[in-house]
């Protein structure tokens, strides 16, 4: 390494060693907030967990989640040491080997996958279970490149918004939770902060005591919809009708922003024309809605400012959710929201940033790429060539990803080597050949960069790794030189990675990280759209109507595909995030709150009774668990928790057994709220 190591990487010892101490972190799991953390380590080891002041937008607290991170570290489910298999799979027994003996065998396994298949056989599957910039697309992407391995889509989440806010607006920054209170209408689409985002809820309510609307646009009744002006409990994929709706409302009412739309925009005319067959009486009716409730959101969208819309990650989880993305995307353009401070719209800020990875060498090779929601049928139908090898890090397919039981099947395959690289013993991990112990956010040094609020953050370990864990950092250099894939004097180590990450952020952020200082994007960090930031679109304009996308999409772009239920598989199974878990994180913790949740009106003609154990089925897979009757879910809507891990339920399978495989409309994500399902008790069997 030719550069010095910066002061602000060095770790505090008296934090590692010495007596009680508070040390100042961040969170860089997979969350918008990215809190600033205050730690507290006595005698080197981890005592507990609480918000610090040093992010203002967190500013003090932090959810119950990361307050219970010390269960993860030091539980009984933490991977200790490096172990092979010596049971059947799935059976979780493991013989503790070195790390030098497991790295070897990695190797071979690599080598020869290669001499029988080729390097494609061999297929890489993360996602943002650490979520840091540290711990993915380093030297893990270039292992994966260099060698040559198949390529990973990555959209189990966020693909079919991201591709519709690109296309759109070329990922514009976009409103921050700071400028909520300046907003006279807030639409909180499909988006709960009371399980991800807290912070922005106190932003919410202080708008809401300036006068604000507020709008919530939910199957499920949420903390927020309770206190709202309005709440449209909308049947699951169909927000692309309602979205088209206001659309035709702005248009034939005279409240579309024609000046704004002819300088700023492209394609208004064609979105026009898809939107003209909803009026407010066919979405109401497409989207189980009352059509008085629909008339009465259009109005005041069309009527406030700044109108700010919220958009979330529940309305892309559907065969619709890339339209949907996009006709609520384009609001802000056609209503003329923008250029005013809390008007726009407020989606993921994780490319406000603009941080390339510019030293990873290699291009992409043009190897076969998986979509990530297709592990199953990797697993179980490929052959040109099949998977030889998984390496999994950073996720827990067998437990979040849709098509469980094939992807168990995939794993019990004897002829499949497998490798987990994980903090615990997760669903996936029980199937491994191989597993490596990874360190947790609180062990290794990482960057916590916020896509609600914009922010940058160092993250530090606060205490030795736990057992033999080591980082993504290390484990992923040492396999590229292992493999032959390093010059003598490339960096290889997470120290190298870190000044590497500095050197290459954008402007003074890199500096200002080393000097302590917390950094902020060329725009500010509560950037208006289209006074401080502009679509980063070719000529700076909105596409309201990408070629590209209504080329792609099944039936083209702003159209609507019918609700997949069936005679047999009526009900529409929704899988929302919860207060428990971040995505799986922490799901191997116990909890009570698992449980399928369905209406009175459902329960009733089919005998069901609170607290009864049901079965929920469909030709996929079933899932045994308690019912909960509540009339907190829209009728003909039921729901159980994402994350879940296998042993939640009773017989060890979770809403994503029941999920299809099926992909997005654009942005090929995945369909877990497709699913359709019936329910009985398991009395009846
Ligand atoms: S998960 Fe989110 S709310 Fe919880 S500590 Fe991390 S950033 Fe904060």
């Amino acid at each position: 390494m030719s550069k010095p190591r910066p002061a602000a990487l060095t770790r505090d010892d008296s934090a590692l060693g010495g007596p009680t101490s508070v040390v100042e972190t961040a969170c860089p799991l997979d969350c918008p907030d990215a809190c600033s953390l205050a730690v507290t380590v006595r005698h080197g080891k981890l005592v507990s967990i609480d918000g610090s002041h040093g992010n203002p937008v967190t500013d003090g607290y932090i959810c119950a989640k990361v307050r219970k991170f010390g269960q993860r570290v030091y539980g009984p489910d933490r991977l200790l040491y490096p172990g092979v298999r010596r049971g059947r799979k799935g059976e979780g027994k493991f013989k503790r080997v070195s790390w030098d003996e497991a790295l070897e065998r990695i190797v071979d396994r690599f080598e020869a996958a290669k001499a029988r298949h080729g390097t494609a056989s061999i297929l890489p599957y993360s996602y943002g279970g650490s979520n840091g910039l540290l711990t993915q697309d380093n030297f893990d992407a270039q292992l994966w490149r260099r060698y040559g391995t198949s390529r990973l889509a990555r959209t189990v989440c966020a693909a079919p918004t991201g591709a519709a806010n690109q296309a759109l607006y070329g990922k514009m920054p976009s409103v921050t939770y700071e400028d909520y209170p300046h907003a006279a209408l807030i639409v909180l689409w499909g988006v709960n902060p009371s399980a991800s985002g807290i912070h922005l809820i106190p932003f919410v309510r202080d708008a809401q005591e300036r006068g604000a609307r507020l709008v919530v646009v939910d199957p499920r009744s949420t903390p927020l919809s309770r206190a709202a002006d309005l709440h449209l409990a909308i049947r699951p994929g169909t927000d692309v009708a309602l979205a088209l709706a206001l659309h035709r409302h702005l248009f034939t009412t005279g409240c579309a922003d024609e000046r704004f739309l002819a300088e700023h925009t492209r394609g208004a005319d064609r979105l026009r024309e898809r939107a003209e067959p909803w009026t407010i009486r066919a979405a109401a009716e497409t989207c189980g809605l009352d059509a008085a409730a629909v008339d009465r959101f259009a109005a005041w969208y069309a009527d406030s400012s700044p109108a700010l819309i919220r958009c979330g990650w529940g309305l892309e989880r559907n065969r619709n959710g890339g339209n949907a993305a996009m006709a609520v995307l384009a609001l802000p353009a056609v209503g003329g929201k923008f250029g005013v401070r809390g008007g726009g719209y407020s989606m993921s800020n994780s490319a406000a940033w603009g941080i390339e990875r510019t030293w990873i060498a290699a291009d992409e090779p043009p190897t076969r790429l998986v979509n990530m929601n297709h592990l199953g049928r990797a697993l179980t139908e490929y052959t040109d060539p099949p998977i030889d090898v998984l390496f999994v890090y950073n996720c827990n397919p067998a437990a979040t990803v849709p098509d469980q039981r094939r992807i168990v099947r995939g794993l019990e395959r004897e002829d499949l080597f497998t490798i987990v690289f994980e903090q615990v013993m997760t669903d996936t991990a029980l199937y491994a050949d191989v597993v490596l112990p990874a360190t947790t956010f609180l062990e290794a040094y990482d960057f916590a960069k916020g896509y609600g609020p914009i922010s940058l953050d160092l993250a530090r370990p606060v205490i030795d790794a736990v057992g033999e864990a080591r980082s993504n950092a290390d484990v992923f250099g040492e396999l590229c030189a292992r493999l032959g894939l390093l010059a003598p004097d490339e960096p290889r180590g997470e120290l190298d990675l870190m000044v590497r990450i500095l050197d290459d952020l954008p402007g003074a952020a890199g500096a200002d990280l080393r000097d302590g200082v917390r950094p902020a994007p060329p725009f500010g960090l509560r950037p208006v759209q289209f006074v401080d930031v502009f679509p980063r679109t070719p000529d700076r304009k909105v596409d309201l109507f990408p070629e590209a996308l209504d080329a792609a999409a099944p039936l083209g772009l702003y159209r609507f595909q019918p609700d997949p239920a069936t005679d047999a598989y009526p009900l529409a199974l929704i899988s929302p995030a919860s207060d428990r878990t971040i995505s799986s994180t922490l799901g191997e913790l116990p909890r009570s709150d698992v449980k399928l949740v369905m209406h009175p009106a459902d329960a009733g003609p089919r005998g069901l009774s609170d607290g009864d154990l049901v079965r929920v089925f469909n030709d996929r897979a079933e899932v045994h668990c308690p019912l909960q009757v509540v009339a907190s879910i829209r009728p003909g809507t039921v729901s159980l928790p994402k994350g879940l891990w296998r042993r939640s339920t009773c017989n060890g399978f979770t809403a994503t057994a029941l999920a299809p495989d099926t992909l997005t409309d654009i942005g090929d994500g995945a369909c877990f709220n497709d699913a359709r399902v019936q329910v009985a008790s398991l009395a009846v069997g």
